[in-house]
């Protein structure tokens, strides 16, 4: 089946779709990205993903070239097009074209946004997350607002095939103290030996993960206990379960980190059974 990407206003098949040379998100990264999940052909928490957007673009001083109704049409028809059923709609808008130099173009260059659309294996998500992942940690290499969503993640790719060399299929990012910062594309958590959930709060060290914000309304609902505080990796290995979260992942148990197991070395049952509750309360739209 053919590929459909949107690009500027036009939706092109997937193979020509194509952004100038000097597109300041080539030039420089100079641009912010959403990803949400697409379940069911249905967008899961696009309300939220599109509220973090805009917060990132106004950190980074990009105009949204188009109403968030618009926004919402097209990536629900480039979701539609691409024959998505489950998967992941992907969302980048930049400062747009303009010749080369470091300082903002003139203010009627007209940002660059791109939508693409694909299947994910939902059976094999659900395959590894029965199996649980593994993690290698790694120093935390980026810069100082990883709050904004930016697509600037030299440090996270090479974070991430780093930990791949190693046989681990995600990197957990370690600040110069020895505390997890997040996962190179995932938050990061831990079950501590007493049942309590302990994530890093969210201040400009972490991405405000969607995943994240909706995973804390469950673990209210289900009456667990939850700490916002930072970790440290040897915490981390002592604990009885870790797990990530992601659009793409959802939650996903981790059953090792440096070669350590984590609890029994198996996915942890609170891990499991966030996983089996999360969409009750994520908004489908
Ligand atoms: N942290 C980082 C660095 C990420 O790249 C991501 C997702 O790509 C997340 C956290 C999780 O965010 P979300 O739950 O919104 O997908």
């Amino acid at each position: 089946m053919s590929r459909v990407a949107y690009v500027n206003g036009r939706y092109l098949p997937h193979r020509k779709a194509t952004v100038h040379v000097e597109d300041r998100g080539y030039q420089f990264a100079d641009g912010v990205y959403e990803v949400c999940e697409i379940r069911d052909q249905r967008i899961i928490d696009e309300r939220r993903h599109m509220e973090r957007l805009q917060r990132s673009l106004k950190e980074v001083r990009i105009q949204l070239p188009m109403s968030l109704r618009a926004l919402s049409v097209v990536l629900h028809e480039t979701v539609r097009r691409n024959h998505v059923c489950n998967g992941i709609v992907y969302l980048q808008i930049t400062r747009g074209v303009a010749r080369r130099d470091f300082t903002f173009p003139s203010s009627t260059t007209t940002p660059s946004v791109v939508v693409t659309a694909r299947n994910l294996d939902r059976a094999g998500g659900e395959k590894t997350a029965h199996n649980g992942i593994v993690v290698a940690t790694m120093p935390d290499q980026r810069w100082a607002r990883v709050d904004i969503k930016s697509v600037s993640l030299l440090p996270n790719v090479l974070a991430k095939q780093a930990a791949k060399d190693q046989g681990a299929r995600e990197a957990w990012l370690v600040d110069d103290r020895g505390f997890v910062t997040e996962g190179g594309s995932s938050n990061a958590w831990i079950v501590t030996d007493q049942g309590k959930l302990v994530t890093r709060p969210t201040d400009h060290d972490i991405l405000r993960g969607i995943t994240r914000t909706v995973l804390l309304d469950v673990i209210a609902a289900e009456g667990l206990e939850l700490e916002e505080r930072p970790f440290t990796v040897e915490e981390a290995y002592a604990e009885r379960e870790a797990f990530v979260s992601s659009a793409s992942q959802i939650v996903m148990p981790v059953i090792r980190i440096d070669g350590r197991n984590i609890g029994t070395g198996k996915p942890g049952p609170i891990a499991l059974a966030l996983r089996r509750t999360f969409h009750r309360k994520a908004e489908f739209s």
